[in-house]
């Protein structure tokens, strides 16, 4: 079975989770077994070993799982994107469109340098606003975005749509609907 195939057949769908209508994709059991996170974390590094990426910048929370991992496999450092008033030095901000009203992200200021060449990585993307807000704030610190690499798409809401620069995307699992 490919890596892919098993991830997909691990990761399992909680219904109304956390709220009705919510179908929430729960990556635990990938984790839980030490084989299929080493070959998750290997199929995620393997499009971006030639992108010299300097940074895996990774969004809160379950961005922070496989982030250093795929980080360290790519010998570049970790950055973690958290929700506003989290991190505890001088941040930059960004925001984005919530079902309803705005959602607030933020990373160290001091964490992107121009000479930073940045991966963003997620465990899911849904519609795609988080991603391109972590966007914003490599570009905002003067870094520069070299793709996008998640563990699962839900395509049906079509978030790389969001992700309109052209760049590198790969998710590892993809789910129509
Ligand atoms: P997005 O809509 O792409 O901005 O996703 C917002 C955040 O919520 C991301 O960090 C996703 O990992 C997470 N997320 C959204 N939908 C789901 C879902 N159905 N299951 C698990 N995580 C989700």
């Amino acid at each position: 079975m490919s890596t892919a195939a098993a991830v997909a057949r691990a990761i399992r769908t909680i219904p109304d989770f956390p709220k009705p209508g919510i179908q929430f994709k729960d990556i635990t059991p990938v984790l839980a077994s030490p084989t299929l996170t080493a070959e998750a974390v290997a199929a995620l590094a393997a499009p971006f070993t030639e992108a010299s990426a300097t940074k895996v910048l990774g969004i809160e929370a379950r961005g922070f799982i496989l982030g250093p991992l795929l980080a360290q496999t790519l010998d570049a450092g970790f950055v973690p994107v958290r929700k506003e008033n989290k991190l505890p030095h001088t941040t930059v901000q960004a925001s984005y469109a919530l079902e309803y009203g705005t959602g607030v992200i933020e990373m160290h200021a001091d964490a992107i340098t121009r000479e930073d060449r940045v991966l963003i990585h997620d465990d899911v993307i849904a519609t795609g606003g988080t991603a391109a807000a972590a966007a914003d704030l490599v570009r905002s610190a003067g870094g520069t975005v070299v793709g996008y690499s998640f563990l699962l798409e839900l395509g049906f809401l079509n978030g790389r749509a969001q992700l309109d620069d052209g760049l590198p995307f790969h998710s590892l699992v993809h789910v129509a609907e």
